[in-house]
């Protein structure tokens, strides 16, 4: 790899190769995962460039199609699959730098790519108070570009679905990795060829997202006895089309007795919860709808008087319940699950009994094709490598799909088949596979049998190990 060479290339661009910052910014949440830690451990890229505007994007592109040297996109690197991790070393392209909020109207945002979701939300609220439909709860350092090529759904899904839905965005630009690299404009069907591609066939370098009516939501908690009863309560709310709500999060004891270190004073031992944001014009209601359904409310953001130091409830939620659990005990990780609608409650009911002592339950209630239903993100307390694959297998079996979060794979992931319209898109943008190496078994590895229950293992990163 001529690095030497691209470097006078890209003479008067940003650019870092101190090696201790480049392994640092070659870094994502990777650690999340034991079995990702130990795999990507070593990764590191050789140089980090950070483009200021699309045409420097453009040069840097053009350069390393030249060289033939791998690029991989980063936004904030808070990608808890090694997504943003460059495992053939090259360029890490920063595009943090590229942040601009460009403009804002009624219902839509266009911003640059490394914009924080937080910053956006800012100004949209000030601009004519609307905020972005769906975030995750990095929303405070997470880049919008990083979300979407990363990202999923979370704070939000519940009334709007996941991001790669129709019309969660609207409009992105993209780059290709070319001799002469293309600017293309996406809209409708051709969005699918890049969210959730982990930037494998493109550099997004614009985006417009729709927006929706802005408010000052409230966090409540409220606590139940059993798990089943926190479950069952959040789905009826889930169901209340009255109550509008942004974030319905049933939580297993003793996660939030052991693990939510700030909120542990509102909490009874052996308590179940239920976290939920709720819009301040629906709170009556939905206290009311609470006291109906038998439910405590241990914490009322409206009226508790000492909120010092209290996080917000998003920030308990999604992949934070891990993190936050993570903090206090090493050996816990998680999974991704989900319980199809409209058998979510049993397979809840069936999944939460089956590891007592070892699966801890957690439920994000979403809109999902028009139904609600939940997807689970259970935490774990990890032994090894085998066990984690057991329980994956055992929700498997009951039918419960896993996402799998200990791969660092799109397909493995996701799914678990290829991705047709953004294969073929890679054939087209990134003929020469230069674009985050290794994500893409489909590109790898056309004979590879997903279902084969071994792990895909990228020659690349052999080679690098
Ligand atoms: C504590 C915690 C909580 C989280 N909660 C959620 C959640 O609620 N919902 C959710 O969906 N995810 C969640 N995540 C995962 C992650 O935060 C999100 O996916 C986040 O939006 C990623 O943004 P980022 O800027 O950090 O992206 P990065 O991690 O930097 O990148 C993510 C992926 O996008 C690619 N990429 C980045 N920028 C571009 C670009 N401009 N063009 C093309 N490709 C690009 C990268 O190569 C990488 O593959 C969580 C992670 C953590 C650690």
């Amino acid at each position: 790899m001529d690095i030497a060479t691209l470097k006078r290339e890209l003479d008067g661009l940003k650019i870092e190769d101190n090696e201790k910052i480049v392994q640092q910014k070659s870094r994502d949440f990777y650690w999340y995962s034991p079995v990702l830690k130990r795999q990507l451990d070593h990764i590191s890229g050789d140089l980090i460039v950070s483009p200021k505007n699309e045409v420097e994007v453009v040069r840097v592109l053009a350069a390393c199609h030249r060289l033939g040297i791998p690029v991989t996109p980063r936004g904030t690197g808070t990608g808890n699959y090694g997504q943003a991790m460059p495992l053939s070393g090259g360029v890490v392209l920063s595009l943090a730098e590229m942040n601009e909020i460009v403009s804002i109207a009624s219902g839509r945002v266009v911003a640059g790519p490394g914009a924080i979701i937080a910053d956006i939300d800012r100004a949209t609220r000030t601009h004519s108070g609307q905020e972005l439909r769906l975030h995750p709860s990095t929303y405070n350092t997470a880049s919008i570009g990083g979300f979407i090529a990363g990202g999923s759904g979370g704070v939000g899904s519940i009334n709007f679905g996941g991001l790669r839905d129709f019309g969660n965005v609207l409009r992105l630009r993209v780059v290709t990795m070319e001799a002469g690299p293309r600017i293309l404009d996406l809209t409708g069907e051709d969005l699918h060829k890049v969210t959730h591609a982990y930037g494998t066939n493109g550099i997004i370098t614009e985006v417009e997202m729709p927006l929706t009516a802005a408010y000052d939501w409230i966090d409540v908690i409220v606590g139940f006895d059993t798990f089943m009863g926190a479950a069952r309560y959040g789905n009826a709310l889930a169901c209340q089309d009255g109550l509008l709500t942004k974030l319905i999060t049933p939580i297993a004891a003793p996660v939030p007795q052991d693990y939510f270190k700030r909120h542990q004073r509102f909490f009874r031992p052996g308590q179940s919860i239920c976290l939920v944001m709720v819009a301040p014009h629906a709170l009556d209601a939905f206290l009311a709808f609470t006291r109906r359904e038998g439910g405590e409310v241990v914490f009322n953001a409206a009226t508790e008087e000492d909120k010092k130091g209290l996080p917000p409830a998003f920030e308990l939620a999604w992949n934070h319940t891990t993190l936050r659990a993570l903090r206090v005990d090493p050996s816990i990780t998680y999974l991704q699950s989900l319980y199809p609608f409209p058998n979510q409650l049993a397979l809840v009911e069936r999944m939460d009994a089956m590891f007592p002592g070892e699966v801890f339950s957690h439920l994000e209630f979403v809109r999902f094709d028009g139904n609600i239903t939940c997807f689970g993100l259970p935490l774990v307390k990890f032994t090894t490598e085998e066990r984690l694959d057991e329980i994956i297998r055992l929700h498997e079996e009951n039918g419960c799909p896993i996402f799998n979060p200990h791969r660092y794979t799109l397909e493995e992931g996701g799914m678990k088949q290829t991705d047709e319209i953004q294969l073929a898109f890679k054939r087209e943008a990134d003929p020469q596979g230069l674009l985050n190496p290794g994500k893409m078994i489909a590109w790898e590895d056309s004979s590879y049998d997903y279902h084969s229950s071994k792990t895909f293992l990228f020659k690349g990163l052999q080679r690098a190990g």
